[in-house]
């Protein structure tokens, strides 16, 4: 792991310091999700140096896990996957996540799957990270050309005009001054990107246009192994919209029985302000009812995703980009639907920065 990821808000962006009066153009990512990092790692294969600003203590935005008791489960989304249909289109997906699979970071899961009704259900490939997904992001900016800056939470991107000519000024929740950059991008959900596009009120009604949905997410932990064999269930419910078996993913040797319920998106939208506690007693009896009075969990944790995934601006280009300001926008709510739509923007809009740069 590179020493960058042990960066937090005290470390100086590398673009104001370790390049100095480098004439190489400075590039700065606002979120470290799976679009943020992908596309940090394509520029910096391609040379660029890149800061990368996250809020949270980790990466993987939507991609994350939690702890629950003494394990770690995948609290966003459960896996990877193409899309079922396999076209020109999503090959490159197919084909990198093969790539990942390859340099052991992503691992093959084909779980023993039934529908709500309890009828099995036929086997799909899906990729889930070495023991937690967000690993996958982990090792996406383990490059020396990117510099992780956690913890900070960016608060305005100011256009700025001066003798090196248009540059980006990133401003932190303190007011505190983060650098110029010629290049930032923004690489977060719409609703969080649209405060940070105030300088391009085009770009920000485009952003305040998209509609994301809420996920409650319960995680339960069960000392005692649960009596079935089933280790995800799918389909159609009033309530719930997947129960994963989290501890039966390859590579992973937990010591409990770790089941992750996302309810359905109408449901959780229904119940978006409930209290929690009243949210995982709905959700604690679905799972229970589905599973035929199994005994209370030992450990619970219950999650309010407000943005899980979103309806989408599916624009052709799959990102936004000004050329003039040198702001630009990725993300799934561009490009489609899900984690294969935040990884197309990403890789789509890496390929014009970098044609950029050689002109
Ligand atoms: C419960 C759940 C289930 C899901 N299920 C599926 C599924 O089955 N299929 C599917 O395709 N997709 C699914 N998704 C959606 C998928 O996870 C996302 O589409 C994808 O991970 C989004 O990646 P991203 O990089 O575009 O955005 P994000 O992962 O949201 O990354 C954005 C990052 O920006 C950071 N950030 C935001 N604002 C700031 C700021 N001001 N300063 C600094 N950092 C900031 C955030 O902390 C975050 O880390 C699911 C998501 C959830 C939560």
């Amino acid at each position: 792991m590179s020493s960058s990821l042990a960066s937090s808000a005290a470390t100086k962006p590398s673009s104001n310091t370790a390049k100095g009066e480098s004439s190489a153009p400075t590039f700065a990512i606002i979120g470290a999700g799976l679009a943020g990092c992908t596309l940090a790692r394509q520029l910096a294969e391609a040379g660029c140096h890149v800061d990368l600003f996250e809020k949270s203590r980790g990466t993987g935005g939507r991609l994350a896990s939690c702890r629950i008791g003494n394990e770690t489960a995948d609290l966003g989304a459960s896996w990877l996957e193409w899309e079922a249909k396999s076209t020109a289109h999503n090959l490159p997906f197919q084909d990198w996540l093969s790539e990942q699979e390859a340099a052991g970071h992503l691992h093959l899961w084909q779980p023993i799957t039934q529908n709500f009704q309890r009828e099995a259900q036929p086997e799909r490939r899906r990729y889930v990270g070495h023991n937690r997904l967000s690993a996958l992001t982990r090792s996406l900016i383990d490059h020396a050309n990117i510099q992780l800056h956690s913890e900070v939470r960016i608060e305005s991107v100011i256009p700025k005009i001066g003798a090196q000519g248009n540059r980006l000024l990133l401003t932190d929740t303190s007011h505190q001054e983060l650098g110029k950059f010629d290049q930032v991008i923004v690489a977060t959900p719409a609703p969080q990107a649209a405060p940070l596009l105030k300088a391009e009120p085009a770009l920000q009604a485009l952003a305040q246009q998209v509609q994301p949905d809420a996920c409650w997410t319960l995680v339960l932990g069960f000392e005692t192994p649960l009596s079935t064999p089933i280790e995800l269930f799918e389909g159609e419910h009033p309530i719930l919209r997947r129960v994963v078996r989290d501890s039966r993913k390859p590579g992973r040797h937990p010591a409990e029985d770790v089941w992750v319920i996302q309810a359905r998106a109408d449901w959780s939208l229904q119940m978006v302000d409930d209290e929690k506690e009243h949210v995982q007693k709905d959700l604690e009896h679905a799972f229970h009812q589905l599973l035929q009075s199994q005994p209370k969990a030992d450990n619970a944790r219950c999650h309010r995703w407000l943005y899980s995934t979103c309806t989408s601006l599916n624009l052709d280009s799959g990102f936004l980009h000004d050329p003039q300001t040198g702001l630009s926008v990725c993300g799934d709510w561009l490009a489609g639907f899900g984690f294969e739509a935040s990884w197309q923007s990403a890789m789509a809009l890496s390929h014009t920065l970098l044609s950029e740069l050689k002109r």
